[in-house]
This record gives C-alpha cells, structure tokens and sequence, in this order.
C-alpha cells in the first residue's frame, strides 16, 4: 500500500460444446470512481469484449466490486452462480462492512442465482468444477477446468501460493492460508493455477484452447 501499483482485473469465457461459462463480471464501466485505496481504469467492459446474450452462465468466484461489478451488464435470465455462504455474507451488515461488499452491485431482484455449498460439479459430468476456496472472503470459490485452476482471489500474486502474503483485507486469513495450500497441492499435482491479480501472470487473450476430449 506504499506505492502505486498497478494490476489486472481479469474475467475469464470458459466455452464448451454447449455452454459458454462466464467467471466474473469485472467493473462496470460508469462506476469507476475511486474504491478505498483504488483508482479504477478501463478500456473495455465486459460486454465490449463478449456478446453476453449469448451467455449461459455466470459463475462469480466472489463479490467484490472488480469481480461482480458489471452484474447488471449481463441479461437477467442468464443463471448466476455463486456460493451459498458468499451470497448470504453479501446480505449481511457486518459481514457487508468487514469485506468491503457494495450491494448496488448485486442487488437485483428479477435475476435467477443458483446457490451452491461446498465443491460443485458445474455441469453435471466433471468438466468444470467449482472449488469452495473460502479466506479472501467468507464464500470464496475457484474454478477448475481440467487441468485449469482459475484461482481468483485465493492469492492476488502468484507467489502467495508459498509466502501466503494476502492482502490486508481478507476475511480470515487462517482460512485464507489453507485454501492456498489446496491451490498449491493442485499445482504441484500438475494443474495451472492463475492467481488474482497479477501482472506478471496474467495476460489478455486465450489461457488455453482444447478440442474435443
Ligand atoms: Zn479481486
């Protein structure tokens, strides 16, 4: 916090024969004053870079304004997917204040959000499955696609995965720390694991492009 830094807000489109999956929202374009100690920036929306109509998902990692920002930018059909204890934590007052949730941006009435509790396998056959990784906060998920481990907040740098330097402003680190380990446990077992927000590991464009298993 002693310097200016600056650091991606990624969202990732996980496309299968049948579904294309949409982890995180990133901001929404008119609301990007300043959050906390954030300056906020963007090029592109989300729904500059992909045609949301044709999302058939939405799965959110968690609600923290850089990963469910620009919600309301996604039509309201489209089936949200979030962690049970993650959804109620946002509509709790002090659970609001110590995780620095902003409802606006999940307050919506007319949209259909699937709670899910624990490990959840997305689609039914094993292909995508959601990780509880609590910690950052209280309903924390990561997403495992393959040998893919979307990682999101676990740890904002790669290197959290050994030092478990977290930023400040997690819910429980105690938590925090063994959801890394899990993300660790599953990159030396040969997986990839993406971390939050950092710049040295994160790049616009394809992670990875598989055809038919
Ligand atoms: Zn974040």
């Amino acid at each position: 916090m002693d310097e200016p830094f600056r650091y991606p807000v990624p969202a990732y489109l996980v496309e299968t024969d049948t579904e294309r999956i949409l982890i995180d929202t990133g901001l929404h374009p008119e609301r990007l004053e300043a959050v906390g100690p954030f300056e906020l920036e963007q090029e592109l929306s989300i729904a500059d870079q992909v045609d949301v109509a044709t999302l058939t998902r939405v799965v959110l990692t968690h609600l923290h304004f850089d990963h469910v920002g620009a919600l309301s930018l996604i039509p309201a059909d489209v089936p949200v997917v979030v962690q049970r204890s993650e959804w109620a934590a946002g509509h709790d007052d002090a659970a609001i204040g110590r995780n620095f949730y902003l409802p606006r941006d999940y307050a919506l009435t007319e949209r259909n959000v699937q709670l899910v509790e624990g490990d959840h396998d997305l689609l039914g056959d094993g292909s995508i499955v959601l990780l509880l990784t609590p910690g950052h906060t209280p309903g924390h998920q990561s997403v495992r696609a393959g040998d893919l481990v979307i990682g999101a907040d676990v740890v904002h740098f790669a290197s959290g995965l050994e030092d478990h330097r977290f930023p400040a402003f997690g819910d429980d680190h105690a938590a925090q720390a063994r959801s890394a380990e899990r993300l660790r446990a599953l990159r030396d077992a040969g997986h990839t694991v993406l971390p939050g927000h950092d710049p040295e590991a994160l790049r616009p464009g394809p992670v990875t492009e598989r055809g038919p298993a």
